[in-house]
């Protein structure tokens, strides 16, 4: 056999073991193709380009479920993702939500890789899920499914092996219940395994508004350049979570109107502004921001097309495609959420000059503070509120600048430019390190 026909030969067999990846959903293939496509415009070695496209582990499990009235167990899916083990632990969160995949979850932690490349942590990207609605859960239900799913993949986490997180459908109180889950079976605390812990049991200060005080660093640095200043913008904000509500509010705080806001129900409108302390006052006795008399009702669709300077989608994946893309009437557009925008939308917004700044970079605040919690913990040494906030502040204004630096070379758009910059750091690590055997 020519060592020609022998290359073929492994060349279709590769190509026939890779024709049903298991994690291959159109998340998936959104991220996948930002790495080829960047990959292509860096040159960026074959073998490499190839090591990144698949996630390094991935972690399915099932599990049964008690429900509060005793009879009925149910058999619940959980996901743990590692993209990336050669920068050193890997980092990511975990959501629950009821269409939650193996292929959502890997593309998130292969962008988890990308943010933490990008914004020099010393971490691979991971990300986790669990197949469940957490608004049908009690609270002693979220408790039993946490520290389950905590039990079932307590081999693959750990302060130095995987460091989980919140993300959509969980928070502090969930990553306790991971901590608590853990640590039981150690036998002594353990911290460090996971971030965005209550103050009480080793979090940081700074962590909660950490991912929306990040956005808004970039939004004022991408405003600079556009000659938008964020004090005199109109912004919209799509989601009233911990992020949106944290940009929303920070936004405000700097002078910008908000004239948009929604929760997963739908959004409100007011061209001249929207009094939040009111919007929060209505939330503490209302759940939902429908009903909020000083404010047009609008649905989530129409609130991501109203006239603004600034939009910032803070609530899920698959928001702006070709449907909308073309409406948007905005200058600046954000991504506070992971995957807000797919391929298709990228495109008509880059050719209707509308600046995007990338979810990876937008929305690395929160994953850096994390990286500072984990930091104090090991260290059992405590920041305040203001060395927190101005380490993050310094961290994410030096990342955009150099992903700024590297658009305005080569000419391309801020994601690409990001990716290019995640990616090259992984490159060089990786390349370093060598192969085994
Ligand atoms: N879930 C957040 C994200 O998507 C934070 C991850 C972390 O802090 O590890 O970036």
């Amino acid at each position: 056999m020519t060592s020609e026909s022998r290359r073929d030969e492994i060349g279709e067999r590769v190509v026939r073991a890779k024709s049903k990846l298991e994690w291959d959903t159109p998340m998936y293939q959104l991220a996948v193709s930002q790495l080829d496509q960047t990959a292509e415009i860096m040159n960026l070695d074959a073998n490499i380009w190839e090591r990144l496209r698949t996630p390094q582990r991935a972690h399915v499990v099932s599990f049964p479920f008690r429900r509060d009235d005793y009879d009925t167990v149910e058999t619940v899916f959980g996901y743990r993702v590692q993209h990336l083990l050669t920068m050193g632990p890997t980092k990511g969160g975990i959501r629950y939500d009821e269409d939650v995949n193996l292929g959502e979850v890997t593309a998130l932690a292969m962008w988890m890789s990308w943010k933490c490349a990008i914004m020099g942590l010393p971490f691979g990207g991971a990300k986790g899920g669990v197949r469940i609605d957490p608004n049908s859960l009690s609270l002693t239900e979220l408790q039993r499914i946490t520290r389950r799913f905590t039990s079932e993949i307590i081999e693959v986490i750990g302060p130095d092996r995987d460091i989980p997180a919140p993300d959509l459908g969980t928070d502090g109180q969930v990553m306790s219940w991971i901590m608590d889950t853990y640590s039981q079976q150690k036998g002594y605390a353990v911290p460090g395994v996971v971030t965005g812990k209550p103050i009480e049991i080793g979090g940081s200060e700074g962590r909660l508004e950490a991912t929306g005080r990040g956005a808004i660093a970039c939004a004022v640095e991408a405003g600079r350049r556009l000659g938008l200043s964020l004090g005199e913008s109109a912004v919209v904000v799509q989601g009233y979570g911990e992020v949106g509500g944290t940009v929303a509010r920070l936004a405000r705080a700097l002078g910008a109107k908000v004239v948009g806001i929604s929760d997963v129900k739908g959004g409100l409108y007011n061209a001249s502004g929207l009094n939040l302390a009111g919007v929060d006052a209505w939330l503490r006795e209302n759940r939902f921001l429908s009903g909020f008399p000083d404010g047009d009702g609008v649905t989530n669709s129409e609130l991501l097309e109203l006239p603004c300077d600034i939009l910032i989608p803070a609530a899920i994946q698959n928001q702006i495609t070709k449907r909308n893309a073309s409406a948007l009437q905005c200058h600046l557009l954000v991504e506070a959420a992971n995957g807000p925008t797919d391929l298709d939308a990228d495109a008509i917004l880059d050719s209707r000059g509308i600046t995007v700044v990338p979810d990876i970079l937008a929305n690395a605040g929160g994953v850096t503070v994390s990286y500072f919690e984990w930091v104090q913990g090991l260290q059992q040494f405590f920041w305040t509120e203001k060395e927190v906030n101005d380490r993050l502040i310094e961290l994410i204004q030096r990342a955009y600048h150099e992903v700024e630096s590297i658009a305005d070379r080569r000419g391309v758009s801020l994601r690409t430019a990001a990716l290019i910059r995640g990616i090259e750091r992984i490159a060089d690590a990786k390349r370093r390190r060598g192969l085994f055997p």
